[in-house]
């Protein structure tokens, strides 16, 4: 089973590629909002910048740390470490508890990436655009996908995960970002039908919100029950009234590449709610 698992991680960029441009179609076609309208050019350097900072990590974290992650699960699984080698579970259980709990854990990461200063400093690159779409699914600084990636070695040993099981999460979780930082104009009922399961594009709106008690909120990237459980959920009634970016980095130079490279040392202001 686990072979095709693996088979998936082949698959990973394809199928990013494949969601990015049928995405970017369905946000010319019908976008949610209209900051792009007869702006064409506008759209196409906005989106290359972030699509740029997305390959230049996904460039990184191939070449660095893919090679250690696949060294962590051979070496959990051969010696049988890990939370969920511990009880001899059937294979389908081993899956659905290794998806849980790599969850589980993106969903505190990017809580801490809001709590604690020194992460916020690399995080509101992400936050800091002001013209959410489906490309800002790309939009990290390298910073906070080295440490994320550096702590998922410890995460990867603590949970026991195969290596085929974190790339059908990885593609789950991509696929999913993907589509609620989408401009697209998808209806009440089906984005409330979509957040019963996972974070959805209103959802994820009122996460890039300028206000900062609504960014501060909505921190799942896959499943929308953490949220609930741990009472971070938060729904705006008219998310076309929502303004996206953060006050403090709408400088023009503050959004060229170089720019964003070099938010984090600038003048830092975590997210205090209000
Ligand atoms: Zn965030
Ligand atoms: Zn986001």
């Amino acid at each position: 089973m686990d072979a095709l698992f693996h088979a998936v991680s082949g698959w990973r960029w394809p199928i990013a590629v494949s969601m990015l441009f049928l995405l970017l179609v369905w946000e010319s076609a019908s976008p949610y909002f209209l900051f792009f309208l007869k702006k064409g050019k506008e759209r196409v350097r906005h989106g290359g910048r972030n699509v740029f900072l997305g390959l230049f990590n996904g460039l990184v974290v191939a070449a660095v740390f893919v090679g250690l992650w696949a060294k962590m699960t051979d070496w959990t699984t051969a010696h049988g470490y890990g939370l969920l080698n511990l009880a001899g579970l059937p294979l389908w259980l081993h899956f659905a508890g290794a998806i849980l709990l790599l969850d589980f854990w993106t969903y505190w990461w990017h809580r801490f990436n809001h709590t604690l200063p020194f992460l916020w400093r690399f995080h509101k690159v992400h936050h800091s655009d002001p013209f959410m779409d489906v490309t800002t699914a790309n939009r990290f600084h390298l910073g906070e996908i080295v440490l994320s990636s550096l702590l998922r070695i410890p995460v990867l040993f603590l949970v026991g995960a195969t290596l085929g099981e974190l790339a059908v999460y990885e593609t789950l979780l991509f696929a999913n970002t993907q589509i609620h930082h989408a401009n697209i104009g998808l209806s009440a009922r089906a984005d409330k039908i979509l957040r019963i399961f996972v974070a959805s594009p209103d959802m994820h709106k009122v996460h890039h919100s300028r206000w900062l008690s609504e960014t501060n909120s909505n921190y799942t990237s896959l499943f929308s029950a953490w949220d609930r459980i741990f009472r971070s959920f938060k729904l705006r009634a008219n998310p076309h009234e929502i303004s996206f970016g953060l006050d403090d980095t709408d400088e023009p130079d503050q959004q060229t590449i170089s720019g964003l490279f070099r938010m984090p040392t600038g003048k830092n202001n975590p997210p205090k709610s209000t």
